[in-house]
């Protein structure tokens, strides 16, 4: 297996010496392939984490079909949030002769090894949406401002339990209200940035006792959710009202990082008897502006999300992916935030937006993200 890697690493450093010998590569790898298709660009390798949730479909599906404009082909992959296959996946793309990697890992941390491959092949490795950790192996990073998204549902929060009004004025609602808190995956770099960008915002009112997280679960560590499954988040939320709220308090507010987690904290909600007219939900947030939530949003259920319009990160990846093959330096706004523990990664960091029942019709529907109908 190890010996087959290295001899793939080898075909792949000398395939990389003869292209940029020969000075028309495009042509080379047509010739290679027999010229039968029209990828003169060549081969770019795309894995993403799972297709439980819609967003990364978007994400591959809008990727593959720009680069295939630009007259790339594309292996487009997706693991189901296994780490064993990812790694499988992206060790194949090195072995056919990838140009490119784009890889929204699972866990940021467990691709060291396949990165270092890719670096001996010579190809250039793009971290999408979520930065991969302890590698000097990853050339660009294209995502979300992950700390605004994190600032975002936390105002939004505040927004909803009517602490801050909409132009971001201080609201006249006094509290104090019962919250709980909810992070991401562990593994995933973005979720301490919405973390901590969350807290920055409320924890100022968590001093004051505005805001009671009354399970005083208010460490990352214990209010992470591995792999952002939805079932462990319901099942946290249940664990949650039966510990702390079976006396008769009500939870007010939830700070959910995304909107998988936060149909499952509802869904625990509602089978504790929120949900009524006497009983309302509590202020939910999210992320990710997914069908499922953003009808729920229309309903009334969940407060909010935060909308990043994956069309405008795939754009963003495919110039830079096309820049980068093509030997040039992409553009990016951000050289000083994302350190992935073996270098601060070059960065493009796109601006994410608060979505709720007052703007979701402009925000998402005009803006042709989806369609009326697919929002009934
Ligand atoms: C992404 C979020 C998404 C979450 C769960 C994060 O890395 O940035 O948009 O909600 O993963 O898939």
């Amino acid at each position: 297996m190890k010996l087959a890697r290295l001899a793939t690493a080898a075909a792949g450093i000398v395939l990389a010496t003869a292209l940029a010998a020969c000075g028309s590569s495009e042509k080379t790898i047509d010739q290679q392939s027999g010229g039968a298709t029209s990828t003169a660009g060549g081969l770019v390798g795309v894995t993403m984490p799972t297709k439980a949730s819609e967003r990364w479909i978007h994400d591959g599906d809008n990727i593959k079909s720009s680069l295939e404009k630009l007259g790339y082909s594309v292996d487009l992959q997706y693991a189901e949030n296994d780490i064993p296959t990812q790694v499988n996946q992206i060790e194949n793309q090195i072995s056919k002769g990838a140009k490119l990697l784009v890889i929204a890992s699972i866990d940021g941390t467990a691709l060291t090894t396949q990165l270092q491959e890719a670096a001996d092949a010579k190809i250039p490795v793009i971290s999408y949406d979520r930065l991969i950790r302890n590698s000097p192996n990853v050339d660009y990073y294209a995502t979300f401002d992950n700390a605004t998204v994190g600032v975002q549902q936390a105002t939004s929060l505040l927004t909803g339990l009517g602490l801050k009004n909409a132009d971001g004025t201080d609201g006249t609602a006094t509290g104090p209200f019962n919250i709980e808190l909810f992070g991401g995956s562990p593994d995933d770099n973005n979720a301490t940035f919405f973390f901590n960008g969350a807290m920055g915002v409320l924890k100022p009112y968590i001093d004051k006792g505005t805001l009671v997280v009354k399970s005083g679960q208010t460490d990352f560590n214990t209010v992470a959710i591995l792999r952002w499954d939805p079932a462990t988040a319901q099942r946290r939320m249940e664990d949650l009202l039966t510990s702390t709220y079976s006396g008769g308090a009500t939870v007010q507010g939830v700070l959910s990082p995304y909107d998988g987690l936060s149909i499952g904290i509802l869904s625990a909600l509602k089978s504790n008897g929120y949900g009524t007219q006497d009983h309302p939900y509590p202020v939910v947030t999210g992320q990710d502006a997914e069908v499922a939530s953003v009808k729920s949003i229309i309903a009334g259920e969940q407060y909010s999300t935060v909308y990043k319009d994956t069309r405008q990160l795939a754009d963003v990846t495919v110039k830079m992916a096309d820049t980068v093959i093509k030997g040039g330096k992409p553009e990016v706004n951000n050289t000083t935030d994302y350190d992935n523990g073996n270098k601060v990664v070059p960065s493009e960091l796109l601006q994410p937006v608060v979505v709720d029942k007052d703007n979701y019709q402009k925000v998402l529907v005009d803006s042709g993200y989806y369609t009326a109908d697919q929002l009934r």
